[in-house]
């Protein structure tokens, strides 16, 4: 048998991580509509829909489109 270097040396990053200057802002979340709150606690997970105007995203256990914040249709 022949000695080898270990190739399986795991190297020390270099330097600590840098996280981009401009990071995206998290999704706001906008909450459940009126209807989906009505029907209470579900086992259902609600559907999230993306409102381009609040720059959320709102949750509805029904397939509506309106965004229960500004009325906006998506
Ligand atoms: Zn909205």
């Amino acid at each position: 048998m022949t000695e080898q270097p270990d190739k399986s040396v795991i190297l020390p990053f270099p330097g600590p991580r840098t996280r981009p200057a401009k990071a995206p802002a998290p999704p706001r979340n906008l909450g459940l509509t009126p209807l989906s709150k009505a029907l209470g606690p579900v086992a259902l997970s609600p559907k999230g829909h993306w409102c381009d105007r609040c720059e959320g995203i709102w949750y509805s256990h029904f397939g509506e489109a309106r965004c229960p914040v500004c009325g906006s249709k998506s």
